[in-house]
């Protein structure tokens, strides 16, 4: 059976895929259909993006699909860049801009602590959907350190280490990233229906 995952980001593809066993399921992915438009990502919740996205691309295809929606929630800014993590400095998105913007946001300010927070969904080919959820606690650093991964990851150090997820090995990140622990609580939660598909 086909599980198709929705997105067209390289890196998370290659983080899902070093992460979660998927059992024998032929994985696809949003790069095997380029006939489908994106799916625009306007709810003002993870789980509303989560669900969406997944319901959208399993409805296009007819496959079974999972969708990751992730964000960084930043304490001393209530929860920003949180649902719009991607495109906090504006469009065009661009992860140079979004971390310089969160840096000026920072400034000043004594509490960095942080989290990244993931909520997965998976859909049937009808559109019905069931989410999970996992996130990473840290802090966010006073300028970017590392060239691994993406995103806000040279400005967060999780707890519990003194690297940057961008300093960090990816085995290392793929076994405590909020993607992880969400794919960890997908693979408690969904195993057995996903060996039925
Ligand atoms: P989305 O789930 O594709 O909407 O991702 C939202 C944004 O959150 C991305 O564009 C990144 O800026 C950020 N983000 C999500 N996951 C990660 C991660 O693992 N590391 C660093 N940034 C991330």
């Amino acid at each position: 059976m086909k599980l198709v995952l929705a997105t067209r980001n390289a890196h998370k593809l290659e983080e899902i895929n070093a992460i979660f066993d998927f059992q024998g399921l032929e994985v696809l992915s949003a790069f095997d259909f380029p006939d489908i438009p994106d799916v625009v990502e306007d709810a003002d919740t993870f789980e509303g993006n989560a669900v969406k996205k997944a319901v959208e691309i399993a409805r296009a295809t007819g496959c079974w699909s999972l969708a990751d929606d992730s964000g960084l929630e930043v304490d001393a800014l209530d929860g920003a860049p949180g649902v719009y993590s991607a495109r906090y400095a504006g469009e065009p998105c661009s992860y140079e801009k979004n971390n310089e913007k969160l840096l000026r946001e920072l400034a000043g300010k004594k509490d960095r602590s942080a989290r990244f927070r993931t909520v997965i969904a998976l859909s049937d080919p009808e559109g019905n959907a069931k989410t999970v959820e996992g996130f990473c606690p840290g802090k966010i650093i006073e300028e970017l350190r590392g060239t691994n991964g993406f995103g806000y990851d040279p400005l967060f150090i999780p707890d519990g280490y003194t690297e940057t997820f961008a300093e960090l090995e990816a085995c290392i990140k793929n076994k405590i990233s909020h993607r992880a622990k969400a794919l960890q609580a997908a693979h408690a939660a969904w195993a057995d229906l996903l060996r039925s598909i």
